[in-house]
């Protein structure tokens, strides 16, 4: 089974729920993992989720940590590129883990959506 980490910043979590809704029968079929708020709004559209801390409070570094420990198949970060993040060092943290394990990374719906059906055609043939 896949596991992916799903996190949005605060000015794109609706874009994560509508992308969350459009992929709802392949996302079952994964195991997830995100942030704390964009984990409750993904608990909210109704599928199993496990909670990390929020993003500012260390969940960034918490899924960064688990790429770097080779646990995570795919992060889907919906990021803010208008806004000013308190913890934005976490966050250019966690794409460069992702660069330096080549852990398949999305930052856009778009890319989100490309990325996602890879993975689910990979599932499929497995
Ligand atoms: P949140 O964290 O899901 O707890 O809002 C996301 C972030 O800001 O990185």
């Amino acid at each position: 089974m896949k596991t992916i980490a799903l996190i949005a910043h605060d000015a794109r979590k609706d874009d994560m729920v509508s992308f969350v809704k459009d992929n709802f029968g392949i996302l079952k079929k994964m195991r997830l993992v995100a942030t704390g708020t964009t984990g409750r709004r993904i608990k909210d559209a109704g599928l199993e989720v496990e909670c990390k801390l929020s993003g500012p409070l260390g969940g960034d570094a918490q899924i960064a940590a688990m790429a770097a420990e080779g646990k995570l198949d795919g992060i889907f970060f919906f990021r803010d590129p208008l806004g000013k993040h308190p913890h934005e060092p976490d966050v250019q943290m966690l794409l460069r883990i992702c660069d330096v394990h080549n852990v398949p990374l999305a930052t856009n719906h778009a890319t989100a959506s490309y990325l996602l059906l890879g993975m689910d055609e990979e599932m499929t043939r497995i």
